[in-house]
């Protein structure tokens, strides 16, 4: 069991002491054992720490795992070195308590790892890294941290539980990605989820990407207009690939359209806002004009915003699209 730290009330009397332990130790040096050394630095460094972690106050702080919380929920969104988790938990350990605090208790914290493999995979995103954590994501360390959303997750244990069998199949990245969205249709997951997954294979970003661009699965991102959903976080909005010819639209293109028609269905004006559960409309889906595989372009003008229901009566020859077509 390593040492926990002490709460130190009055941190100048602290100091005080400190100052006292290094003049000690100051002493010691000119000792010629280096055993002796480095044993008369230990109070000096045990205190240290306690003085750390003696900056939260708070009496419902006093754990090492709480006071890590309580740092990442003063400054969310905000990136965090390793070292400041150490200063403020005073324990040695601290990169285990992120780690339960992400998943036994349900806390988005990214590490470097996820945000670095997300802005590697995708410019845009990047963008937006930078933008939110006001850093080059290309520069974020390892051990560096953030919060990307406040409130907790509560199902995120459960879902640790379904990552760790579904991570030991002897399946590709790819249908690992597949089986674990399609065991949580609806429900937006972490980019540091799906690192997990893939045993921190690089590929998950791409992975995840060509099940929407090649395979036709409903992944999102914020970057398809779901801005609700914090950055680095996916959802598979429904059980449903798209029909087969409408599969295979670049990101670019299908960001450029939802855009153009103001991510809402051209029949009816449906956009995920209104979603309702009692409403079969659930998602916004692409439609080629005129067949990509008879020669239709994978272009804008040829590609229009439908929901799901007008998207199946279109293909049912229950909706004649026309009036609907961009000028
Ligand atoms: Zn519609
Ligand atoms: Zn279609």
């Amino acid at each position: 069991m390593s040492r926990q730290p002490k709460f130190v009330r009055n941190i100048p009397n602290g100091l005080d002491r400190l100052k006292e332990l290094l003049d000690e130790f100051e002493r010691n040096l000119s000792q010629p054992d280096l055993r002796k050394k480095v044993l008369s630095l230990i109070p000096a460094a045990h205190l240290l720490r306690d003085v750390g972690s003696s900056l939260v106050t708070r009496k419902d702080a006093r754990g090492a795992r709480a006071r890590i919380l309580l740092y990442f929920q003063k400054y969310p969104v905000t990136l965090i070195d390793g070292d400041e988790l150490m200063v403020i938990s005073g324990i040695g350990e601290w990169a285990r308590r992120v780690r339960e605090l992400r998943v036994q208790d349900g806390w988005w914290i990214y590490s470097g790892n996820t945000f670095q493999q997300i802005s590697e995979d995708d410019p845009r995103q990047a963008a937006a890294l930078k933008e939110l954590l006001g850093v080059d994501p290309r520069t974020i360390k390892t051990h560096q941290y953030a919060l990307v959303r406040t409130q907790q997750d509560r199902d995120a244990a459960f879902r640790w539980l379904q990552l760790n069998s579904i991570r030991k199949k002897k399946i590709s990245v790819k249908d690992k990605l597949l089986e674990y969205f399609r065991a949580n249709v609806g429900q937006p997951v972490t980019g540091e989820e799906l690192r997990y997954l893939a045993n921190n294979k690089r590929e998950w970003t791409r992975r995840s990407r060509e099940l929407r661009t090649e395979n036709g699965w409903p992944v999102m991102t914020m970057q398809q207009g779901r801005t609700d959903l914090p950055i680095g976080s996916y959802v598979l909005e429904e059980d449903r690939q798209t029909y087969e010819h409408d599969r295979k639209i670049p990101d670019a293109v299908r960001v450029e359209v939802l855009e153009r028609d103001q991510f809402a269905c051209r029949v009816c004006g449906w956009t995920r806002d209104k979603a309702h559960k009692d409403d079969p409309r659930r998602l916004l889906e692409l439609h080629h004009i005129e067949e990509h595989v008879k020669g239709g372009s994978n272009k804008a003008p040829n590609l229009l915003t439908l929901c799901n229901v007008h998207h199946d009566d279109f293909h049912a020859g229950r909706l004649d699209l026309t009036p609907n077509l961009p000028q």
